[in-house]
């Protein structure tokens, strides 16, 4: 299960590899760097979420943010700040951020948000396979700015397959996963299933499919 991969945008040197060493500790994959042009560059290797200090040497953090969403990057963005007043909060809403921070504040309080903000946006990595990702909160699957909603059922059986992506997952835990105990499930109700959620993901134009892998179960990739 890989990490979530956090770019941070922090110029200032000491915070920087606070949050570094911390965000470390707390199972991020953490890539830091001290000011925008570096964030643009590194930002091409597709972070799963943002930490933008507003306050860089050559740049605004929100400037920094505008030009990632222009160039299509939909990874959360949250704006660490220095300055508390109202209209920087609402400037970093508009400039495509998704939380704030003021400075200072607790490394607690900034992973909590972080974790908010992956659960979100569908990225954290457990939830995501190729183009598709699956929102626990919505009860749905997304593809791009597509969604097909899930039924409670449809959602256990999705999430059983993309958590274990690629490989197969035999028919008995499938319905372990996706069925309440004791439940009786007709050996075929398990591909009527299957066979719903295949046309689900056709409607997202996804590029994840569902593959039988006949005499042990499903796999998705
Ligand atoms: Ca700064």
């Amino acid at each position: 299960m890989p990490d979530p991969r956090l770019l941070v945008v922090e110029d200032d040197a000491d915070l920087r590899s606070l949050l570094t060493r911390g965000l470390r500790e707390e199972g991020f994959d953490v890539t830091a760097v001290a000011d925008g042009a570096s964030a643009l560059a590194r930002a091409e290797d597709g972070p799963d979420l943002l930490v933008i200090d507003i306050g860089l040497p050559d740049a605004d953090g929100r400037d920094v943010c505008q030009a990632l969403r222009a160039r299509g990057a939909t990874a959360p963005v949250l704006f660490l700040t220095a300055r508390d007043a109202l209209t920087d909060r609402l400037a970093g809403f508009n400039a495509g951020g998704d939380d704030y921070l003021t400075k200072p504040f607790h490394l607690d309080e900034l992973v909590v948000r972080l974790r908010a903000l992956l659960r979100r946006s569908g990225a954290d990595p457990r939830t995501i396979v190729g183009s598709l990702h699956l929102d626990p909160v919505a009860h749905a699957a997304a593809s791009g700015d597509q969604e097909v909603s899930l039924t409670p059922t449809e959602f256990r059986l999705l999430a059983a397959l993309v958590a274990r992506p690629d490989a197969a997952v035999r028919r008995r835990d499938l319905v372990r996963a996706a069925w309440p105990e004791g439940a009786i499930v007709h050996e075929n109700t398990l591909d009527q299933y299957v066979a719903r959620l295949r046309r689900k993901l056709r409607e997202l134009d996804s590029d994840t499919e569902i593959v039988t892998v006949h005499g042990v179960g499903y796999r998705i990739g």
